[in-house]
């Protein structure tokens, strides 16, 4: 358990009055967020974070054994998503489409491993119909039935709805009734609508976002929530799209984690207008706004770091920032790589528990509902033996 804050280690007088605010308990307010956000003093921001973080979690630090999916990267927002290197028009160089037999087979690595979630993710494709989506659930459950399925974003969920004529509720009722777990946190980007004009002009708004992820709590499906940083959005941005994830999460509580995604700049439009390659974001930043996350989301569980994104080394650092949750093993990510991320593919499973470790935490192997399912490592499970880039067959969409 978390003692108490020691004002005096914090360089920042603004820092003061939240740490006396955090210990007596109250909620920190926008103008909190932006003083958190504004600070220079990162240590002292961390100190607080980390208070925070040991007040939920203690030393425990949650990954999971996870295999990504893309099944499709055609999309019909290709052209006005600024800030995705992801998707491609159906005809254009490098479009693929799988078919649910492919989907299968690239899930078969799980087979004999620790794996216990598929995280599938893609583009808004044209024709993919639900039952492309339910049908893939089903046979996935057939053949891996102890893995969890966390499944489609917010604004996929919108765009099937869409394409079936239906509501957003019958989607998520379809894919649960088909064995569905949890839905991933992509889409959400920033719900400022002068942003999402710059950078996801066509993509569902931020209050059709939050609506997706209602639907789903009243449903019975947990979700995770996100915020795309580093690229057009302010401070002040930040702090409305955090107010907004938290009282939501007030009314439902099925909110999982919160996981802060840095923008990654090659290979899209926003990148070539800013001017940036590689990354847009630096390790302060990243720190900051895992730290500032953990302090502001009073009533969200976990806090995760994404190592694709920042590498695992500065995953581990935030753990003591205020973090208590890991990306898991991955083994084949797409998006972030085609952005620029210059990460593996994938973390195994021993790096991830020696990673959490030697930042003095106890790992926790979890399933995709934060339920722990291994503590002890002594008896290491198994390695997928990987397929390195993009070597499974793929369909070109018609
Ligand atoms: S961010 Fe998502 S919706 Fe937008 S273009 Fe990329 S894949 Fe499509």
């Amino acid at each position: 358990m978390a003692g108490k804050i020691d004002p005096s280690h914090l360089q920042d007088p603004a820092l003061r009055p939240i740490a006396e605010k955090l210990g007596a308990g109250q909620r920190l307010t926008p103008a909190d967020g932006l003083a958190l956000y504004a600070t220079a003093d990162l240590l002292g921001l961390g100190l607080l974070a980390d208070w925070a973080n040991r007040r939920k979690n203690g030393d425990r630090v949650f990954f999971s054994a996870n295999q990504h999916i893309n099944p499709t990267n055609v999309c019909v927002l290709r052209n006005t998503c600024t800030f995705c290197s992801f998707a491609r028009m159906p005809k254009e160089d490098g479009a693929y489409t799988r078919s649910l037999d492919e989907v299968f087979h690239e899930a078969e690595q799980a087979r004999g491993m620790p794996t216990r979630e598929f995280h599938i993710v893609g583009g808004l494709h044209p024709k993919l119909r639900l039952s492309y989506y339910t049908d893939m659930i089903r046979g996935l459950k057939q053949r891996h039935p102890e893995v969890h399925i966390k499944e489609l974003t917010a604004v996929e969920i919108a765009h099937l709805a869409r394409i079936e004529r239906t509501s957003e509720r019958a989607v998520l009722l379809a894919m649960k009734e088909a064995g569905l777990t949890s839905l991933p946190g992509g889409g959400a980007e920033v719900f400022s609508t002068a942003v999402r004009a710059t950078i996801a002009e066509r993509k569902l708004t931020g209050e059709e976002w939050l609506r997706v992820h209602r639907t789903a709590h009243e449903l019975g499906i947990p979700t995770n929530c996100t915020m795309l940083y580093g690229h057009v959005e302010s401070a002040e941005d930040r702090v409305a799209h955090l107010g907004m994830l938290r009282a939501l999460q007030d009314d439902t509580g099925g909110f999982l984690t919160y996981i802060p995604l840095a923008y990654h700049p090659d290979r899209n439009e926003l990148g070539e207008e800013m001017g940036r390659v590689g990354t847009a974001t630096t390790g302060y930043e990243d720190l900051k706004n895992i730290a500032v996350a953990r302090l502001f989301l009073d009533n969200i569980p976990h806090v995760k770091t994404h190592w694709p994104m920042v590498t695992p080394f500065l995953s581990q650092i935030a753990l003591s920032f205020g973090c208590d949750d890991v990306e898991g093993t991955v083994v084949y990510e797409r998006i972030y790589h085609e952005a620029g991320a210059r990460t593996d593919m994938h973390l195994p499973y021993l790096e991830l528990v020696r990673l959490i470790r030697g930042a003095g935490k106890q790992p926790v192997e979890r399933d995709s509902l934060y339920r722990a399912v291994r503590e002890q490592f002594d008896d290491p499970p198994p390695e997928p033996a990987l397929h390195r880039g993009p070597t499974l067959p793929v369909v070109h969409a018609a």
